[in-house]
């Protein structure tokens, strides 16, 4: 087994593991929330390490990632493990229970890249930052080989495994899921500040988009809205924000998003952001320039990219992404 990278020890064979906030403290034998750690007489070790319960080829723009390489399929990898219990999980089958997972490798990834023409890997699905001594691991050596390596994540880890992991990131989607810390505590089990940490940190470090999902009667109000749309702004309104539509899945029941909302949240993050979409409904997902209106890049059955070095071909604004 691996050991894990981040934890300290403490009397009487426990140890607390410092990867993310939550800090559980194990006694010996005992498994992290995550199920991805466990502590073997006062060592931690990532039972996750090297095991993966889904690998499929999806295209980039289902992370959502719409400014990162458009129209490129990415090799999309997942763990059996999640640190947060959101009772709305749209992947609880996989994140929230144990399953059966196989082995894999770097260079099995590698291998199956090189296969399927691909020059991308994802991890995502269910919560990558619990996988976190593979994924540092599987990142490096993908990077090296010229592969782009994303997560997508809910962005809930201490502030120092995020500085040693992100020079192996090219891209995140972090879902920033609300602006209030009850939302977090009650729906998700986690806390809002250290995801804001990690949404500033990532800005800085890598090429970054976020996701809201817009959940009825929870974090879909006007003033939810607009606190969410001013952080983004706060940080780089340039970042790619997409609103999300909801359906019912897991223990939630409640209706879907009535798509009014998210066009109204569409329309109140246009006024302070550049890149805002719309995602879960059919809508136009195009991309145009916000200086001059310019169409940029159409997204279908085919994509199209109207840029010239990364800047508008129109007004020769530049384009926040990465586009070779
Ligand atoms: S990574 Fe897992 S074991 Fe470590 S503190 Fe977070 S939930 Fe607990």
């Amino acid at each position: 087994m691996q050991e894990a990278k981040y934890f300290t020890r403490q009397t009487g064979n426990r140890v607390i593991c410092t990867l993310c906030p939550h800090g559980c403290l194990l006694a010996d034998g005992e498994e992290g929330l995550c199920r991805g750690r466990v502590n073997r007489r006062g060592t931690l070790y990532a039972t996750n390490y090297g095991q993966t319960i889904s690998v499929n080829l999806d295209p980039i723009e289902k992370k959502p990632l719409y400014h990162f390489l458009p129209g490129n399929q990415i090799l999309s990898i997942a763990s059996n493990s999640c640190n947060f219990r959101c009772d709305f999980c749209q992947n609880f089958s996989i994140s929230q229970q144990p399953q059966p997972t196989f082995a894999i490798t770097p260079e099995m990834l590698l291998e199956l890249c090189t296969k399927h023409h691909c020059s991308m890997v994802a991890f995502t699905y269910t919560e990558p930052l619990t996988w976190y001594e593979f994924v540092l691991d599987a990142a490096g050596f993908l990077q090296k080989h010229h592969i782009k390596t994303v997560l997508v994540t809910n962005g809930f880890i201490n502030p120092e495994p995020l500085a040693e992991l992100l020079p192996v990131i090219d891209a995140m989607n972090v879902d920033l899921k609300a602006m209030y810390d009850g939302f977090y505590k009650k729906i998700c089990g986690g806390a809002l500040k250290p995801v804001l940490a990690t949404i500033r940190y990532a800005a800085k470090h890598c090429h970054l988009e976020l996701t809201n999902l817009l959940i009825p009667g929870e974090n879909d109000s006007d003033s939810q809205i607009e606190s969410l749309i001013d952080f983004v702004a706060s940080v780089d309104r340039r970042i790619p924000l997409h609103f999300s539509k909801y359906f019912p899945h897991y223990l939630r029941s409640t209706q879907p998003t009535d798509e009014k909302t998210l066009y109204h949240a569409l329309e109140m993050a246009r006024a302070e952001l550049d890149f805002v979409y719309l995602g879960n409904i059919i809508h136009s997902h195009t991309t145009r320039c916000p200086q001059c209106g310019e169409l940029l890049i159409t997204r279908g059955t085919k994509t199209t990219i109207n840029l010239q070095d990364g800047s508008c071909p129109s007004c020769h604004y530049p384009v926040y992404g990465v586009w070779k």
